[in-house]
């Protein structure tokens, strides 16, 4: 199905009763064509007012690019119904679908037998806000195939990954770069060796700002950029 701003409202009261007793604000509701996301909340965020942020122009947006179970909208709407009841609450999440986040999300689905996800709703504007700098250890590899690939390591891990690496069969080539690129934080961190593909584009722009990472007597440590 392809919901109707009519259908929209009235899922929002129902679920706006049902899961959150009713609490959340009347925002607007807007359909749209997008083909990047499933779900939006989009807000202003006002001056601090007495030391408290205040969010103002908030709108929920649900695409009807697709056609899509009628299920899988509701949990769109709710998911993003989950992101608005985060963001009044004053609380800040460890992350866009942090600890907050999933706690609600495994609470509806259990309670409500819903199948809210992040994984597919984790939008391109989602990332896009995702803006902090981060140290991450990376490791560029070229594989056999002739495509490239990339890994994070955590430094606990880090010894082990770089060892282990080029001994993996697809793997003709690494080199490992500390880099702070925003665009690295939508990727995992691995506990068990695992490469990811990543649009050539964004890896030679991380590259132009990465510092390359030596090893060096049983140490790891940053080269300066030369
Ligand atoms: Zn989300």
């Amino acid at each position: 199905m392809r919901p109707t701003l009519p259908y929209l409202q009235q899922k929002f009261d129902y679920f706006n009763e049902l899961c959150f007793g009713g609490q959340l604000p009347q925002v607007r509701l807007r359909l749209s064509r997008a083909r990047t996301f499933m779900g939006q909340l989009r807000y202003k965020r006002d001056r601090k007012l007495w030391f408290r942020t205040t969010y103002t122009d908030l709108i929920i947006s649900i695409s009807t690019y697709l056609d899509l179970p009628e299920s899988e909208v509701e949990d769109t709407l709710i998911h993003e119904m989950i992101h608005l009841h985060i963001l009044l609450s004053g609380q800040r999440d460890t992350s866009t679908h942090g600890v907050l986040f999933r706690a609600k999300m495994r609470e509806f689905n259990v309670k409500f037998g819903r199948h809210i996800s992040v994984s597919h709703r984790t939008t391109e504007q989602e990332r896009k806000q995702d803006q902090r700098r981060l140290r991450h250890l990376l490791c560029v590899c070229r594989l056999t195939s002739g495509k490239v690939g990339i890994t994070l390591a955590r430094p606990s891990n880090i010894s082990r990954f770089w060892q282990q690496l080029p001994l993996q069969p697809d793997v003709a080539e690494c080199s490992w770069y500390l880099s702070t690129s925003a665009y690295l934080n939508r990727y995992p961190h691995p506990r068990t060796l695992k490469i990811y593909s990543i649009p050539p584009d964004e890896l030679s722009a991380i590259l132009d700002e990465a510092r390359p990472l030596v090893r060096e007597g049983g140490h790891i440590f940053a080269a300066k950029k030369g």
